[in-house]
């Protein structure tokens, strides 16, 4: 299975292929667009959009050159119109080749299909002219050019129409491309900001979240450790202090009893003396095991195993309060632990849960398996849990509960929960809970799975 940081990286690397292959494609399609503009607009300025006006005007000049060679019949005039007449021709050419649109083109074609029968038209007259020796009627002849060039002249004039109209659908075709690209570059730039908002989550998420929550619980343990040290330092002088005072009083009241008469009012005494002391010595132990914990016997140990010694001990105990054992063992990995010691942290679990229902009520003792960090290794980890029913924890408690000799009972030393979580520390594991007021409490007890059962069947149970 995927891990979700896994997941998110995945998600956020299609983000970014598809927004990069989103930005290159709008890049692409801006620079086409920009490229056909400009193209066109190169067109209109290489006066490609005044050709009717050229075309009429050199018309009129071949008009009047015809007319000047008539009256003056100077062979220059002649050679001059022949090329004028030739450049033309090639000009038209080469803007039939430049021409894009199609009604232009078929124009163009007329024009000089137009020009070819002109000109033949006024050469003919060019020879008549020279036959005829001496100058002829000016009137008649610009009669007869103006009647050749007039067919031209109205070609002239419907290719302007059919410029004005491809200058007209140019520019808004222009209009249309240039909205497109505001559109397309706005998309960009919110593409852009979603990627860069998306990136700063993930950090944040991915890296600097969950940095913060480790500070936080980084410090958290710090503290407890300053703490627990001190204190270990302290109880550990005071322990030794007070055992040995205890040891030579226990001694003393041994030999007295010894002497004293049975059914005596001293021998209660003593035997009194003696309780309280015992008591003492207890209290002094826990101390001790809070203090300096001993260190964990490690073997193989199945998940179960614990609680199935413990569920005998307990279960006519707790029946006598009305509160039911219930087991629900849904896995049972096993783990690298002392039997000894996790079943004293159990043993601390299951107590407070009784003392927390009092008097009616069920205690669930429950394996499972979960994923779970222990430092920065993420395993499958074996759960040990102790459900109640009880009142829950409310959240002024919630913040003391790891703290030594914090206690809400009255005869209780608060002890028993930070020696439970001292010694999962020990076997690298942790102690977690999670509650709601009214509704009860689940301790979870949570260590390392240390080999898989499928692997290698378990030896005890
Ligand atoms: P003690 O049992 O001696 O008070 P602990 O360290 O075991 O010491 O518990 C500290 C406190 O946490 C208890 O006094 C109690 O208020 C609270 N507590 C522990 N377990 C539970 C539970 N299952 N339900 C409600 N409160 C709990």
């Amino acid at each position: 299975m995927k891990s979700p940081i896994k997941l998110r990286l995945t998600g956020f690397l299609a983000t970014v292929a598809l927004g990069a292959v989103l930005i290159g494609w709008t890049e692409r399609h801006s620079w086409r667009q920009i490229g056909q503009l400009q193209a066109r607009f190169g067109a209109m300025q290489d006066g490609g959009y005044h050709l009717a006006d050229y075309l009429e005007a050199a018309i009129l000049r071949f008009n009047h050159t015809l007319l000047r060679f008539d009256l003056r019949e100077e062979p220059t005039d002649r050679v001059r119109f022949q090329e004028e007449t030739d450049a033309l021709k090639v000009w038209l050419a080469q803007q039939l080749e430049r021409s894009s649109a199609a009604s232009e083109r078929e124009l163009l074609r007329q024009i000089a299909s137009a020009f070819d029968q002109y000109l033949i038209k006024a050469f003919l007259t060019l020879e008549q002219s020279a036959q005829i020796n001496g100058p002829g009627s000016p009137a008649a002849l610009l009669a007869r050019t103006e009647k050749e060039s007039s067919h031209l002249l109205t070609l002239a004039t419907q290719l302007a129409h059919a410029q004005r109209q491809s200058l007209q659908s140019a520019l808004s075709d222009a209009h249309l491309a240039l909205a497109e690209l505001k559109f397309l570059l706005a998309l960009s730039l919110g593409l852009l900001v979603l990627l860069s908002l998306s990136l700063t989550v993930l950090v944040y998420r991915g890296m600097i979240g969950p940095l913060r929550v480790k500070l936080i619980e980084t410090r958290a343990l710090v503290e407890r450790q300053e703490k627990l040290a001190s204190l270990g330092a302290l109880a550990a002088g005071v322990a030794h202090e007070i055992r040995n005072p205890l040891t030579a009083i226990k001694a003393r009241l041994f030999t007295q009893r010894k002497l004293l008469p049975e059914n005596s009012e001293p021998l209660e005494d003593n035997r009194f003396i003696s309780d309280e002391i015992f008591r003492l010595d207890k209290i002094i132990k826990d101390f001790l095991l809070f203090a300096r914990p001993s260190e964990p016997q490690l073997e193989l140990v199945k998940a179960t195993a614990p609680f199935r010694e413990l569920a005998g001990l307990f279960r006519p105990e707790l029946e006598r309060n009305s509160i039911e054992l219930k087991c629900e063992f849904l896995a049972d990995p096993q783990v690298r632990g002392d039997l000894q010691q996790l079943k004293q942290v159990l043993i601390n679990l299951i107590k407070n849960a009784a003392e927390s229902i009092g008097q009616r009520g069920a205690i669930t003792l429950r394996t499972r398996t979960k994923p779970a960090r222990f430092g920065s290794r993420s395993t499958t980890a074996a759960v040990l849990e102790v459900e109640d029913t009880g009142d829950g924890i409310p959240p002024a408690v919630q913040k003391r509960l790891f703290d030594p000799f914090f206690t809400t009972k009255e005869t209780g030393a608060g002890l028993g929960l930070c020696i439970a979580a001292r010694i999962l520390e020990k076997h690298g594991g942790l102690l977690e809970y999670q509650t709601q007021v009214g509704q009860g409490a689940i301790f979870s007890v949570i260590l390392p799975i240390a080999q898989s059962p499928e692997r290698e069947p378990a030896r005890s149970d």
